[in-house]
């Protein structure tokens, strides 16, 4: 396909909640063709399921044995029922993401804390609140935007995640991002830019700098994470700058698909 068309394909994609009815309704080729305009590489066939693999996507570092579910509601209730590692045993529910998932700005964090555990959705405690206000002023609402975490359960008194709780979690957001094909990925702290970016940079180096998501073109800024601002009230015009370079990262990023 020429890329001119599987740009303006990929961007008609990008912007259409109707993706995963769309490609089941068509056929075998045509799917085929729009998957590669989204930059989705094969269909392969595992026990009589079609399991979409996403080419440019970060490898995963175990072997899920457990397929991941193609659409989005069938992967929410997937996480929903998800046991793989024992923060199924501590959690009050899982946390999946929340906002508008046919949304051009995907923003990540670390993981549930005690509210969102309770409420069942990201960034609805204090630090939630900042992250709200934050979006607004750089012109976003909240529904302007999908919001999820590199964890989908709270780590025990709000702990780091570790990695091998990160690695049963990663296939999930790895799907949503494949499902959404966010304009640009905003990560919102040192955990979320490390796992994001498989780096153990700085944060303070990773920020101003345009990074990818995997192999993908999808832009990664990075940012500090509310939670982090709430102690240091003087970094937050640090994250208005980074919200502004976002910004323009976006626009940048919309004009090269026109
Ligand atoms: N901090 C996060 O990183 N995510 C949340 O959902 C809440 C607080």
């Amino acid at each position: 396909m020429p890329l001119t068309r599987l740009s303006s394909l990929r961007h008609v994609l990008t912007r259409s909640w109707v993706k995963s009815e769309l490609l089941m309704s068509m056929s075998r080729n045509l799917q085929h063709e729009y998957l590669q305009a989204m930059g989705v590489q094969r269909w392969i066939a595992r026990e009589g399921v079609d399991e979409l693999v996403a080419d440019g996507m970060p490898e995963q570092r175990t072997d899920t044995a457990e397929p991941v579910a193609q659409d989005w509601l069938a992967l929410e209730t997937q996480v929903a029922g998800c046991q793989k590692c024992a923060l199924h045993e501590s959690r009050t529910q899982t946390v999946f993401g929340a906002g508008n998932p046919d949304a051009d700005w995907l923003i990540i964090g670390e993981a549930p804390g005690d509210e969102e555990d309770r409420q069942g959705t990201p960034f609805v405690g204090p630090a939630g609140e900042l992250l709200a206000e934050i979006l607004l002023a750089a012109g976003l609402q909240r529904d302007d935007v999908y919001i999820a975490n590199i964890l989908k359960c709270r780590p025990p008194a709000n702990r780091d995640p570790l990695p091998d709780e990160v690695d049963c979690c990663q296939a999930y957001l790895q799907q949503q991002i494949i499902l959404m094909q966010p304009q640009l990925i905003l990560a919102v702290g040192r955990i979320a830019a490390h796992n994001l970016l498989q780096t153990k940079e700085k944060l303070g180096d990773l920020r101003g700098k345009v990074h990818h998501y995997g192999d993908t073109n999808i832009p990664v800024i990075v940012t500090y994470h509310p939670a982090y601002l709430l102690r240091s009230l003087l970094e937050k015009r640090k994250v208005w700058y980074d919200l502004q370079f976002a910004q323009a990262v976006y626009k940048q990023q919309l004009s090269v698909q026109d």
